[in-house]
């Protein structure tokens, strides 16, 4: 049956995906394969697509911007966006489906499963792009922190700039009063290059993402150069709850020694006022949630 699907109800349906885990735990399969799925009605692709294909694009997806987990569980998001009300499975009565309420992955690929959005949403989107970089727009700022969210979108074919130009702005406070507490230098390396009085390429980075609730206090914030504040966001390092840098086994390549490596277990910059040091509580979710490391891993979906 073809609804009349307005723009707000249309958003609306997608709200709830837009929520995390009470405990903060980072969940972005659904959101990820959602902006996939944007992506290919942008392109004009075909409405559904088989769960084969799904799994290998958004495998790639998790890897490179989800948090690092042993394994990597396409079947949840892909069967349970139905739910949702946002997703259309149409071979759904022929899939197995676990006392958990999951599909078994066997079968989804088996049956050759396929899976997409439902028709009104599809067609909303597709006559509508505004709503469809809209929708992108929710998604990515919900579920990523700024200095991600391009490489977000470019990996899933959105033009970045469309989005951009719809997004609101943070707490203006937050920065200066992260970069005074350590005396506009980065906490990694103390960087610290003026140009006419100005710090430069400096920047305040949340523990705790923005996203995740973190909020926008000293004692979750770090000034980093822009080059420390990307290999934080990335997961590449993190903090010791004794404000140690704990650089990750997979930081690898030419460079990573002298910008990073040299650092592993050396202690942070801290600010004068020990109110003002990276709360423990923030720490541990970034070591938990961003950052990679083997040592660090917990199975979930
Ligand atoms: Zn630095």
């Amino acid at each position: 049956m073809m609804g009349c699907m307005t723009p707000e109800n249309l958003l609306s349906r997608f709200k709830k995906l837009q929520l995390w885990a009470s405990n903060g735990q980072r969940a972005p399969h659904k959101p990820l394969l959602i902006l996939w799925a944007i992506g290919r009605c942008l392109q004009g692709e075909e409405r559904f697509v088989s769960y084969q294909e799904a799994d290998r694009e958004l495998s790639k997806l998790l890897d490179r911007f989800g948090p690092h987990r042993k394994v990597v569980h396409t079947e949840a998001p892909f069967w349970r966006l139905q739910n949702d009300e946002v997703w259309e499975i149409p071979e759904r009565n022929r899939i197995t489906v676990g006392p958990g309420g999951n599909a078994h992955k066997s079968s989804l690929l088996q049956e050759d499963a396929h899976g997409g959005f439902p028709k009104d949403i599809q067609n909303a989107l597709q006559d509508n792009n505004e709503l469809a970089f809209q929708l992108a727009t929710d998604l990515v700022d919900a579920h990523f922190p700024l200095s991600m969210r391009d490489e977000v979108l470019q990996s899933v074919d959105i033009n970045s700039e469309y989005v951009n130009s719809r997004r609101k702005r943070r707490d203006p406070s937050f920065s200066p009063k992260v970069l005074r507490a350590y005396g506009s230098r980065c906490a990694v390396c103390n960087f610290s290059v003026r140009v006419n009085g100005k710090p430069v390429a400096l920047e305040a980075a949340h523990i705790k993402w923005h996203e995740a609730r973190g909020p926008d206090k000293v004692h979750n914030g770090l000034a980093l150069c822009v080059l420390h504040h990307r290999l934080f966001d990335k997961g590449a390092f993190t903090l010791s709850l004794d404000r140690e840098i704990i650089v990750s086994e997979y930081a690898e390549g030419k460079g990573s020694n002298l910008s990073l490596g040299r650092f592993d277990s050396k202690p942070i910059l801290l600010p004068a006022k020990p109110d003002d040091w990276p709360s423990l509580n923030f720490l541990k979710w970034h070591s938990r949630e961003v950052f990679i490391s083997s040592v660090n891993t917990i199975t979930s979906i």
